[in-house]
């Protein structure tokens, strides 16, 4: 059996006990982060029953989505820092957008969709669907990281919500190293009510190697192993 199988059956029962133990109905979905890593290791993981993969990197991910397009049912999110020149090639290669923080982006992702739905359709390749879009909350209010602070997430869920090709799913956090319970609960919070006001909402992406159990306690829907699965990153 490969490591990274290995290491993907031993997250999906940590995520199972996780839910146990929280008692909870709904499922959580394993994101692969495979930034950094070849496509062979994503071959593994697809092997091992792994569709749902992360990248942060523009350029390396659309080689790397290009060489494993012959692969069925993968599923890519983008979960890096966005620049506004790459919102084309977002648009055009990826399912999910988790790092959204701008209003400009947000429509800027929206108008390129647009343009690739068009063309899908000219061409009958009708398959292709709204860009599925979480909203990144800076939850631990870090200078150093990227997103929305908790107060502006209504207002960026508006313009997220009246853009015909992007669908808003729900709310990405990266909560500070050894942050507290209560860090988790307050992105938990601010999940539960955005929930209230959008029923397209469905997503709480948060958790990743090192929190993953502390996440799932707070209501993460959707976590992003990287480490845990493929190994140390150089
Ligand atoms: C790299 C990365 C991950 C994965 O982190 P690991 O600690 O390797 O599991 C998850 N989310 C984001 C946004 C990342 O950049």
């Amino acid at each position: 059996m490969s490591k990274i199988k290995e290491n993907i059956d031993k997250i999906n029962s940590q995520i199972n006990r996780a839910c146990l133990d929280d008692n909870r109905q709904n499922s959580v979905t394993l994101l692969a982060v495979s930034k950094t890593k070849p496509a062979s290791a994503v071959v593994q993981a697809h092997l091992a029953g792994q569709n749902d993969f992360g990248e942060n990197y523009c350029q390396e991910a659309v080689e790397k989505i290009a060489k494993l397009s012959h692969l069925p049912n993968l599923c890519w999110h983008f979960i890096g820092p966005i620049q506004s020149n790459k919102t084309k090639q977002i648009a055009d290669n990826f399912s999910w957008v988790h790092s959204v923080d701008r209003e400009k982006i947000a429509i800027r992702l929206n108008t390129h969709r647009c343009e690739k739905l068009k063309q899908a359709f000219a061409q009958e390749q009708c398959h292709d669907t709204p860009l599925n879009i979480c909203l990144q909350v800076n939850i631990s209010e870090e200078d150093s990281k990227s997103g929305i602070m908790p107060s502006e997430v209504f207002s960026l869920a508006t313009v997220v919500n009246n853009c015909d090709y992007l669908t808003l799913r729900g709310l990405m956090a990266i909560p500070a190293k050894n942050a507290d319970n209560d860090v988790y609960k307050k992105m938990q919070h601010l999940f539960n009510a955005l929930q209230a006001q959008y029923p397209s909402v469905d997503t709480l992406s948060m958790g990743m190697s090192n929190d993953l159990a502390l996440a799932i306690t707070n209501g993460s829907t959707m976590v992003r192993i990287g480490t845990a699965i493929f190994g140390e990153r150089t």
